[in-house]
């Protein structure tokens, strides 16, 4: 088989090539974006739980210090009888002592039980955010599942479709030349070039002149020297200057 006859063969194998990537690229984002949604629905149950457990604990926390605090004013209050009831310097000096460091501990626990609830505050706050976008998602998520599931399908069947061509596509082409645009695809997505006027049309860029001269015989297919693809030559179509006529 001539290389005139080989080349639309080999275009055509190429252009299938190329709508069969489009169609897996789509694919892949399409069930990419579907998956990222739903990680992100994981990931908020996990935040969620965690913060409501974080806060349960705090509260906790909080219970337990306010319990202090107020067992503690009963002992202020103990401890002022004792001051009133105090005989001498000493038993009141004592008393005293005693009144002061009651009341520091009870601050201290005011404060404690102050910042623990500015940290429950800022920890409910991030939980019911979490819940509000959980639950859009998780509509978001129903609502397109149907819409999502049929442009898969559609896109799955485009590609099945295209596979269907492709086989075709590949009996017809030469098994060498195969082999060789097949190994060329795995580093490039578009393995053929034409050339008309020795400038490569893949990675625009001047193959050598003897080289070019033998390619208008139309004898062989070459590889472009710099970006390798399979590199062919093809007459200028009549009208290549877009119709100015200069
Ligand atoms: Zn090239």
């Amino acid at each position: 088989m001539s290389i005139r006859q080989q080349i639309p063969l080999l275009e055509a194998l190429a252009e299938i090539d190329e709508r069969l990537r489009q169609v897996e690229d789509d694919l892949a984002l399409r069930r990419g974006g579907l998956e990222a949604l739903r990680s992100e629905v994981e990931g908020l149950v996990k935040k969620m739980a965690s913060g409501r457990e974080s806060i349960g604990a705090m509260e906790k926390t909080r219970n337990e210090l306010q319990l202090e605090a107020r067992q503690m004013t009963q002992q202020i209050d103990k401890s002022r009888e004792k001051l009133g009831r105090s005989r001498n310097e000493r038993e009141s000096v004592a008393a005293t002592r005693e009144l002061e460091e009651l009341r520091k501990l009870v601050r201290d626990r005011d404060d404690e039980v102050q910042k623990i609830e500015v940290l429950i505050d800022r920890a409910r706050t991030s939980v019911n955010e979490a819940e509000s976008r959980h639950d859009q998602l998780k509509k978001e998520l129903e609502g397109d599942a149907e819409g999502a599931a049929q442009s898969l399908a559609e896109r799955e069947a485009q590609r099945a479709e295209l596979a269907g061509k492709r086989e075709v596509a590949v009996k017809t082409i030469v098994p060498l030349l195969y082999r060789k645009y097949e190994s060329i695809r795995t580093r490039r997505p578009r393995a053929i070039a034409s050339t008309h006027n020795g400038t490569c049309n893949g990675c625009f860029i001047a193959v050598p002149p003897m080289m070019f001269q033998k390619m208008q015989n139309q004898d062989e297919f070459e590889q472009c020297p710099n970006c390798k693809r399979i590199l062919y030559y093809v007459p200028a179509a009549p009208k290549d200057d877009g119709g100015a006529g200069a």
